[in-house]
């Protein structure tokens, strides 16, 4: 999601563009006022004038009702409307719902309700409250709370299908701050509906906190088959990358071999045995010239994205771990010969010496990927090419 004014089309269309090229298959703006609204369909021309084609999704809270209906322009660019039922309007909720329903069925467009538990149906959320207080036994307030954010979701896509959408063009997602609580409420929307589902631990916070509790609550959901869509919602550092969020997602589903998206790097953490920077500067250097690589080989050379890469301290494991990857290095450990086998396929392919290790492993590299990974072939091209 960007965090630029949607007003801004210059600076919306630069952000999208930049989550898009870090790999974000959907990115989500807000529509909060007038301007915003207006602002959509020149986002959407300038991402489309630079090539960009990613959906764009306009987010709604209190006033969506009247910012579709007014800019219909707005509502035929967005590819999704995120409608929080939690904020569409008190007394007149059913009304303005229905309101934004009916404008995504004019324009053809698919839903997400968003039940955020930060901005939970209060009148929904009293009632159970009060009805579990009644009970003989009643249950943690947590636990209702859940509750009250899976009915919340379920009844409002129930009545988003009453008003005429069809099941399939509605998602939900049941966003919570908390990791237990996530896992909680997501199995139990997936046991309850047949709804595609999006997950992201909302206000996960920043570095590496956010980071380890959006992978901690979505790998378990992936794990057991629950989601469709992700988003890692990390709060960037002042002036900090908002792509970062991205590649966390894509680090996530990568790691549990769920998608690829760029070739890996094994790297052992160091020891006693590894007593100088070199081996640290070697893995950053072949993360990053692989970083720097991928947007030319991700479009030529399909199947890179798999491809596994070991860089290791010493021998000890080295050559172990360097015959499982694609391509792989044991540096030499302190008080080891100074040589540096390098193993390809499984087999001992070179052993490199002197200072030219890293620019040498980099060669054999590049000519690994470009004989083993086929050339991209155009769509309506023949059928065939270099394929693995
Ligand atoms: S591979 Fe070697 S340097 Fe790396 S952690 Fe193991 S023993 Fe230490």
């Amino acid at each position: 999601m960007t965090n630029t004014d949607t007003a801004d089309v210059a600076g919306t269309v630069r952000q999208v563009a930049q989550l898009a090229r870090a790999g974000s298959e959907l990115v989500r703006v807000t529509v909060n006022n007038e301007d915003a609204a207006r602002a959509v369909p020149d986002i959407v021309e300038g991402l489309d004038r630079i090539g960009v084609h990613v959906p764009i999704i306009g987010d709604f809270h209190y006033n969506g009702h009247l910012l579709l209906t007014r800019y219909p322009e707005c509502a035929r660019a967005l590819a999704k409307f995120r409608i929080n039922p939690g904020n569409v309007g008190g007394k007149h909720a059913d009304t303005n719902f229905r309101a934004i329903i009916e404008v995504a069925l004019v324009h053809d467009k698919p839903v997400r309700i968003g039940v955020n538990w930060g901005s939970l149906d209060q009148q929904l959320l009293t009632e159970l409250m009060d009805a579990n207080a009644l009970r003989d036994a009643p249950r943690d307030a947590r636990d209702v709370t859940m509750e009250a954010m899976v009915q919340s979701a379920i009844r409002s896509a129930a009545f988003a299908e009453g008003v005429g959408m069809a099941a399939d063009r509605i998602i939900l997602s049941a966003k919570v701050s908390g990791v237990q609580d996530l896992i909680a409420v997501y199995r139990m929307l997936a046991g309850r509906s047949g709804y595609p589902l999006h997950l992201g631990l909302t206000e996960a916070g920043m570095g590496a906190k956010g980071i380890v509790a959006s992978a901690a609550g979505l790998a378990v959901l992936l794990q057991e088959g629950v989601g469709d869509t992700i988003r890692v919602s990390l709060t960037p550092a002042p002036g900090g990358d908002r792509a970062e969020e991205v590649r966390v997602a894509q680090q996530i589903l990568q790691s549990l071999e769920l998608r690829s998206f760029t070739p890996q790097v094994t790297s052992c953490p160091g020891c006693g045995r590894t007593t100088s920077t070199f081996f640290q500067h070697m893995a950053q250097d072949i993360e990053g010239y692989l970083r720097q690589k991928m947007p030319v080989w991700g479009a030529e050379r399909p199947g890179v994205e798999e491809m596994k890469v070991a860089v290791m301290g010493c021998v000890v494991n080295g050559p172990g771990e360097s015959k499982h990857a694609n391509i792989g290095i044991s540096l030499p450990g302190t008080f080891e010969e100074p040589k540096a086998p390098v193993y390809v396929d499984g087999k001992l392919f070179v052993t490199l010496k002197g200072d030219r290790i890293v620019p040498e492993f980099l060669e054999i590299l590049e000519n690994y990927v470009a004989t083993r990974y086929g050339v991209a072939v155009a769509a309506g091209a023949a059928e065939g090419g270099q394929g693995r």
